[in-house]
């Protein structure tokens, strides 16, 4: 099945509105031919309209870092799904590792994200992945399975067409340490299996499932030519303007 790329830049707690502006301006500037993957950054809360105005009229989208599941209220210092689409946002990270990490959060919340999400129009990209500690125990296939059984519990079918899942092997985010195209391609495989056990088969593969972790110009080629990879994740290489469309350009290029 011909699953359409989907890059897109995770640019954290980096840029503000006139940084977030000029990197849209160079990267629509330099992508405006390509027509055959969806590309998208997600720029800090902050930048997010500003960005959102400096990509219109091109193909680029601009998609949020992380979203609260109530559509307000007193949840002092979040930002609503309903406050996403107010800035019509298309996509929202959710579950990055940092998130899970550093913020504690747990895949029981991030259901609730992913469910508000889908509910509302917003097309969750859920993160998941496993520890260097617990690939070492062999548990990877363990975690993915758990995560994936936990975080999209109550997606229904039809909602769950508008679902991408990001791979993102924990020690390959911002460590340089890139998972190799093979236990990419593995992890992918094995996550698409997932799917097709908790919705079906034909949804399975319909379902894009991008490579986080380390992912540049000079691997991109290599990642992306795997036959579960849809796509990539991208943090830091996603800063540098020539880096993020390199990686646009090869995912084009094995598009057509
Ligand atoms: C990420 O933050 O999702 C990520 C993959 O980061 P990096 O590309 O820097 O490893």
């Amino acid at each position: 099945m011909h699953r359409k790329f989907l890059i897109a830049g995770n640019w954290k707690m980096s840029n503000g509105i006139a940084d977030s502006v000029s990197l849209v301006d160079v990267i629509k500037s330099r992508t405006s031919k390509i027509l055959s993957i969806d590309m998208l950054v997600c720029p800090p809360f902050t930048a997010l309209d500003a960005a959102r105005k400096a990509a219109a009229g091109s193909l680029l989208r601009i998609g949020a870092q992380n979203m609260y599941h109530e559509s307000k209220g007193a949840f002092t210092g979040e930002v609503s799904y309903s406050m996403l689409r107010d800035c019509n946002i298309s996509h929202v990270i959710l579950g990055h590792s940092e998130r899970r990490t550093i913020f504690g959060e747990s895949d029981e919340l991030i259901n609730k994200k992913v469910c508000a999400a889908l509910g509302n129009s917003l097309l969750p990209i859920l993160c998941i992945g496993e520890t260097e500690a617990e690939r070492e125990k062999n548990q990877t296939f363990t975690v993915i399975e758990a995560q994936l059984e936990k975080c999209l519990r109550g997606v229904s079918n039809e909602q769950a067409e508008n679902l991408v899942i990001a791979y993102e092997p924990v020690w390959a985010i911002g460590t340089g340490k890139t998972a190799t195209p093979e236990i990419a391609q593995e992890a992918h495989s094995f996550v698409r299996e997932q799917l097709a056990k908790i919705f079906n088969e034909k949804l399975a593969n319909s379902v894009r499932i991008l490579y986080g972790g380390s992912m540049k110009a000079a691997n991109a080629e290599a990642l992306l030519n795997q036959p579960d990879i849809d796509g990539g994740l991208i943090g830091g290489a996603s800063l540098i303007a020539d880096e993020f469309c390199s990686i646009i350009g090869t995912a084009d290029k094995l598009s057509l």
